[in-house]
Parts: C-alpha cells; sequence; structure tokens
C-alpha cells in the first residue's frame, strides 16, 4: 500500500470534520481533510449544548476553548409569544457523566472553527484549504477509494484507504449517491445577523441563550451573545412566511422583532454590525449514513431543526463514533458497509430522539414550558437538551410528552386545544 492508501481523506473542516481528524490522529491514523473554503469564514451555528463538552475534553481542545475566552453558556429561556417573562433552565441542575463544569460554550463560528482545524492538525492531521471535493471515487467493487479535486481548474484524484463526508449542507455525498431526502414536516428558514447594544436588562442571564416565540407558525427568534458585546439574532418561521411577507430580510427581520414585547424591549436601540444573512432547505436526511469505504458525518448525514442548539454537538458524536468504526476497520482490515454500519445505528437512534423533541415541541409549544415547569419533568427535559440522546433505549418524557397530546386533542375545551399544530405526531 503506498502512502496515500492509508489515509482516511475528509471531506470539509466544520466541527465535523476537523472533530473526526483529531479522534483518527489520536488513534494514529493518518487523515487528510480537504476544505473547500479558506478558514476563517462565517457559518451560522453560534451556541452549545453541554455534551460538546465532553468531546473537547476527549480530544484536549477544552484548555483552547477556555484560554480564548469564548462566552460560557450556562442555561437557556424561552419567552412566551404576546405576554411577556421568561421559562429558564440552568446547566447545573443536571450534571453530566464525566463533563466537569456547568456550562457550555457560544462562539463566533469564524474563529471557533479555525481553531478546531488548526487543533487537528497540531495532532497530526494534514490539512488543505481551499480545494473543494468534486466527487468520491469508487473502485469496480463499489468501494469509495478517493476524492476528485479541483485544484486551478485542474481536476485531480486523490486516492485514499476511506473517505468521509463532512460536507455540511452541501451534502457532496449524499446527492452524489441520490440519497438525500427532504424533510416532510419541516421547511423552515432563517434570517440573521450581528447586532450591538441588545438590551439585556430585563433577561435573567445575559449570558444564556434566549428563544422568544413568535406569534406565527413555528416561529421563533435567537438570542446568542457572541461576546460581551456583540449578539447574534436570528428569526426562524416557516418559509412559506417569508415568502408571503414579500418583504426583504431587513424589514422581515422588524416585522418580527416588533410581535414580541421581550424582543422588541431587547431590541430597540440595537445596531446591526453586518449583513443580514438566510439560511434555507435544512432539514433533511441520508437514507445511509455509511457504505462501503465511506461514511457521512455532521450535517452531511442529516440535519434537524435547529431550534434547540443540536447541530454541532451532533455533528462531534458523528465524529467521535465513526471514528470507533475507522479505528475497528483499519484493525481488522474490513472497510465493508457491515463493518461500518454500527456508527450509523448509533447515530440515527441519538438524532431520532432530537427530532422526535423537536417535533413534540412544535406540535404544542406550550407543552415545552409546560414540562420544564413541572417538577415531574423537568430534569428528564434538561436531559435532552443538554445533548444526552446517545446510548439511551428509553425516553419516557417523550412518551409523556406523546400523551399529553393526546389528551389535548381529544379534550373539547382544553385550555391548550386552540395551539396545536398541524405536525403529524403518529
Ligand atoms: C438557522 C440555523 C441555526 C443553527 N443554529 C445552531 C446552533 O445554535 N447551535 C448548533 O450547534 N448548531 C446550529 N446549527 C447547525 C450547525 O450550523 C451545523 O449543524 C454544524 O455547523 C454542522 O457542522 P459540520 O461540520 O457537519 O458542517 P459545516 O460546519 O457546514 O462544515 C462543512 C465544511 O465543509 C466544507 N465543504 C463543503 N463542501 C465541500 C467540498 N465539496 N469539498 C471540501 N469542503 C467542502 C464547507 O466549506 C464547510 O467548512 C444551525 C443551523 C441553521 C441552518
Amino acid at each position: 500500500m503506498n502512502n496515500h492508501e492509508n489515509n482516511v481523506v475528509i471531506i470539509g473542516g466544520g466541527p465535523a470534520g476537523s472533530a473526526l481528524g483529531c479522534y483518527l490522529s489520536k488513534a494514529g491514523i493518518k487523515n487528510t481533510i480537504y476544505e473547500a473554503a479558506n478558514h476563517p469564514r462565517d457559518h451560522v451555528g453560534e451556541s452549545m449544548v453541554m455534551s460538546s463538552v465532553r468531546v473537547f475534553d476527549e480530544i484536549g481542545f477544552l484548555p483552547v476553548m477556555e484560554r480564548e475566552g469564548f462566552v460560557r453558556k450556562y442555561g437557556a429561556s424561552w419567552h412566551p409569544p404576546i405576554a411577556k417573562g421568561e421559562a429558564a433552565i440552568a446547566f447545573n441542575e443536571f450534571p453530566q457523566e464525566s463533563i466537569r463544569q456547568d456550562y457550555t460554550y457560544h462562539v463566533d463560528r469564524k474563529k471557533f472553527d479555525l481553531l478546531l482545524l488548526k487543533h487537528a492538525e497540531s495532532l497530526g492531521t494534514k490539512v488543505y484549504q481551499g480545494i473543494g471535493a468534486t466527487k468520491v471515487l469508487f473502485d469496480e467493487n463499489n468501494y469509495a477509494r478517493g476524492i476528485q479535486i479541483k485544484v486551478a481548474g485542474q481536476e485531480l484524484e486523490v486516492p485514499a484507504r476511506m473517505v468521509v463526508d463532512a460536507s455540511g449542507r452541501n451534502t457532496l455525498l449524499g446527492k452524489q449517491l441520490k440519497v438525500k431526502k427532504t424533510d416532510p414536516i419541516f421547511d423552515q428558514f432563517a434570517v440573521h445577523a450581528w447586532f450591538e447594544n441588545v438590551d439585556k436588562s430585563q433577561v435573567d442571564s445575559s449570558e444564556y441563550i434566549h428563544i422568544y416565540f413568535l406569534p406565527v407558525q413555528r416561529g421563533w427568534a435567537w438570542q446568542i451573545p457572541i461576546t460581551h458585546e456583540v449578539t447574534s439574532m436570528g428569526i426562524v418561521a416557516e418559509k412559506e412566511v417569508f415568502k408571503g411577507a414579500k418583504l426583504g430580510p431587513g424589514e422581515y427581520f422588524d416585522k418580527y422583532v416588533a410581535s414580541n414585547p421581550d424582543l422588541a424591549h431587547a431590541m430597540r436601540d440595537a445596531r446591526r454590525v453586518n449583513e443580514f444573512k438566510m439560511e434555507g432547505d435544512y432539514s433533511y436526511k441520508m437514507d445511509t449514513f455509511a457504505g462501503n469505504g465511506f461514511v457521512l458525518i455532521g450535517d452531511a448525514a442529516r440535519f434537524v431543526d435547529p431550534i434547540f442548539s443540536s447541530g454541532v454537538s451532533v455533528a462531534l458524536y458523528s465524529a467521535k463514533y465513526s471514528s470507533e468504526r475507522i479505528v475497528e476497520a483499519f484493525k481488522s482490515d474490513d472497510f465493508s458497509e457491515a463493518n461500518l454500519k454500527p456508527y450509523e445505528v448509533k447515530l440515527r437512534s441519538g438524532i431520532d430522539i432530537w427530532y422526535e423533541f423537536i417535533r413534540l415541541y412544535y406540535k404544542l409549544l406550550p407543552l415545552f414550558t409546560h414540562f420544564i415547569s413541572s417538577k415531574e419533568h423537568r430534569v428528564e427535559v434538561l436531559r435532552l437538551l443538554q445533548g444526552e440522546v446517545f446510548d439511551r433505549r428509553e425516553v419516557p418524557v417523550l412518551d409523556a410528552m406523546r400523551k399529553f397530546i393526546k389528551i389535548v386533542e381529544t379534550t373539547p375545551n382544553h385550555v391548550f386545544a386552540g395551539q396545536l399544530s398541524d405536525i403529524p405526531i403518529d
């Protein structure tokens, strides 16, 4: 075998690709990241859940997070539509196994993604930036055996023992294999930008993520502190809501800021410091996350609605779990789909829990605040919100939520009856 054939080629140097590079380099497996962009580059997805801390610790990245002074995230808070007020949770209410701190982080993704990529490089990962993969190459036995890249207008082939697609929402391999399925329920659309001078005097903690419900179908807004001066603000609703409004991004954003009293208050003297950005078509999954000689990780495998800030955590855990199977594949010299499939099973079951939680949440918005206010369910909800979705066979709180929804559906004049959405949950 030549040098290249020992190598794992990773397409994309976002959190998924870089974390995988770290795990593989630590395990002594040669790996190379081809990243189409040149870091630092902008990216949405700035607030993390607690479980991410475990991965940072495992790959030795926690000291970097601390050194760089990212804003510490101690909890989360939800603000109702129309009325003022908030329902908050603090992460220290549910201590997590092998996590020795009670906070996670909000990040400027330009800085975070660059640092994580550099960390992978420091552990031994070879990194090429500004070089995009154009397709994954398969051999005569239908095993992925390399990628095609484009350099200075020329197509070149890079052989590899295994290929990992970590290309994010670009979903390079999913599209190539035609295994990408758009989500049948969620078709959300986001408009977001950074602001200075956001008024946080009314809220419980300025370092929490704040979610504001909006009085529109599946509508909410995020408030994420990027630094102590700069705050990321985003408006999310069905794509139809944006289209129907027939407004430019700025006017659309302002319209929905004005629709929630707490949000309007927070934004009354705010000054925008960068351009509005828009994100759409972001809920989908691939029919397969693992095949002969390849795996798909992070957003390249599946994307669920970002209401609970799950994306970076899923990206990091997909790296962790896929690395375990890749290490095993090198040990046994077996790169078959069957040998890599346990990764898919594990990741899929964890993301399914996120998805179900999100679906029930959108089905009946007040259910969520009702459950986090309840003594019986609060800790279980908290556990999900902190990202503990992997390696779980049962999640009783989701059954309890389903039962509660059934009661609302079948009880005439139930106080929440008017708030049920049309999302199917059976
Ligand atoms: C509206 C919205 C809000 C969100 N909010 C949150 C949040 O608060 N918290 C959270 O955790 N997540 C959030 N997310 C999700 C989060 O952005 C993603 O889940 C996360 O970035 C996934 O990481 P990744 O490494 O899989 O993909 P990415 O971060 O997208 O990285 C993929 C990398 O691959 C590169 N690439 C693409 N194509 C190629 C190619 N052909 N060749 C080489 N390189 C390529 C790209 O340049 C990119 O750097 C949000 C998403 C959306 C849409």
